[in-house]
């Protein structure tokens, strides 16, 4: 009996042990999967082909996700595959894909836009979650670019983020390139202006700029640099909590005060004027309706005019019009990021959240985002790359190999 009894006591002691043991590792492995993005991961495709050849079937795919220069070469197990750390850092443990599909009818998704969103699996990701029920379509994305970067940052957004938004994509360039045109077709628009990084050449673009957007009817009106990530799932998400019939000017300040300008006056003096604008290097979105209201500055040209009054660049005229001249106050939003915020200091669990993301790569100073991702920095210097993997690792992320 007091054999059979210590034998009793002492395989319940084993078991608590391998219990106690279990649920540590378990939590163990969640940390480690929120804190340490991505360190090591391994390659993994997941359910890739299914939702790959659809998107292929679309012309929507982006284009380097099987090429093997992109190909990254595999990292040694540590912790588990990259898309549930990705899952991990988005909160979300399901796919909405697969649990409730009459959500993509519900918010009137057209086959396009599906694609686009076909991993938004967070209930707080869902278009149409928000109070307004703004679609892909509704929004008019201008990127602003100029000929010498054609290759050098615009190729990379085209094989990430702007290859899911083609259709809402308008890049507003300074030449002519026929690579771009077979690429972009009509959403290429060649303004015309000058090359130069110039006051007035920047100014020329946002004119043409808006000038389209208005032409476009689209509700949104949003503006972003071609060294600027944008995670559009974040931004249909924002877009959709304010009604495009409101006075909406959103983005962020690339100061901590108000710019003090002087305006000239019709007599030829001048007066101070004080307003916030968002920094054009951060990316900013406007309402129709307050863009409408704009026009008496804004439109065929007359943009050109506002911003010599105040001797200031695009963006800083934006926001005079907006702040200055109609008094609506610019809502601050800590989602845009610019190269002229220090990127490394972006938590990483944060990182998929954010509306926009930048880089900064001189000579003098590398500023770029902490994301460990599955490129290599090498492969890809600006992490836009694994990034686009982390948002869309079913259909995107280079293959396994052998498969
Ligand atoms: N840009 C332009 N013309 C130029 C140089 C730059 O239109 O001659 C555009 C560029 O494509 C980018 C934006 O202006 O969209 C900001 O340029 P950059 O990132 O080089 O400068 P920063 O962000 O430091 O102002
Ligand atoms: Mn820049």
């Amino acid at each position: 009996m007091r054999f059979h009894g210590s034998a009793n006591v002492r395989l319940c002691f084993l078991l608590a042990l391998s219990l106690c043991t279990s649920l540590l590792l378990l939590v163990g492995l969640q940390q480690w999967a929120r804190q340490d993005l991505l360190a090591s991961i391994p390659w993994r495709s997941g359910n890739a082909t299914r939702l790959r050849s659809s998107l292929h079937g679309q012309g929507l795919a982006a284009t380097s996700a099987g090429s093997s220069s992109t190909r990254p070469s595999p990292i040694p197990t540590r912790g588990p595959p990259w898309h549930q750390v990705a899952e991990a850092l988005r909160g979300s443990q399901n796919s909405l894909e697969e649990k409730e599909p009459p959500w993509r009818e519900r918010a009137g998704v057209t086959p396009e836009e599906e694609a686009a969103l076909l991993l938004w699996d967070t209930p707080l990701h869902r278009p149409g979650s928000g109070k307004h029920n703004v679609k892909l379509s509704d929004i008019f994305i201008a990127v602003k670019t100029t000929r010498k970067y054609h290759k050098a940052r615009l190729d990379l957004l085209f094989q990430t983020w702007i290859s899911l938004v083609q259709n809402q994509t308008f890049i507003f360039t300074d030449g002519e390139d026929k690579e771009l045109r077979a690429k972009a077709g009509g959403n290429m628009i060649n303004t015309n202006c000058s090359a130069a990084y110039t006051r007035q050449a920047l100014c020329c673009k946002m004119s043409v700029e808006y000038d389209k957007f208005i032409e476009s009817k689209k509700k949104w009106f949003c503006h972003f640099d071609d060294d600027n990530y944008v995670n559009i799932r974040s931004l249909v998400h924002l877009l959709s909590t304010y009604s495009h019939t409101q006075d909406v000017y959103i983005g962020r300040p690339s100061l901590d005060h108000p710019v003090e300008a002087l305006e000239r006056v019709r007599s030829g003096g001048s007066t101070s004027v004080k307003f916030w604008f968002a920094t054009g290097g951060a990316g900013f979105c406007i309402s129709r309706g307050l863009a409408l209201k704009m026009s008496p500055w804004a439109s065929f040209g007359n943009f050109i005019s506002t911003a010599e009054k105040i001797r200031l660049p695009d963006d800083c005229t934006i926001g005079y019009i907006i702040e200055g001249l109609l008094e609506v106050k610019m809502i601050h939003s800590d989602l845009f990021h610019s190269h002229l915020e220090n990127l490394q200091q972006l938590p990483a669990p944060t990182i998929l959240k954010q509306v926009t993301l930048s880089y900064g790569n001189s000579d003098m100073k590398r500023n770029v985002l902490r994301v460990q991702g599955p490129f290599s920095q090498v492969e890809d210097p600006s992490r836009f790359k694994s990034i686009h993997c982390l948002l869309y690792h079913d259909v995107w992320c280079p293959p396994e190999d052998g498969e």
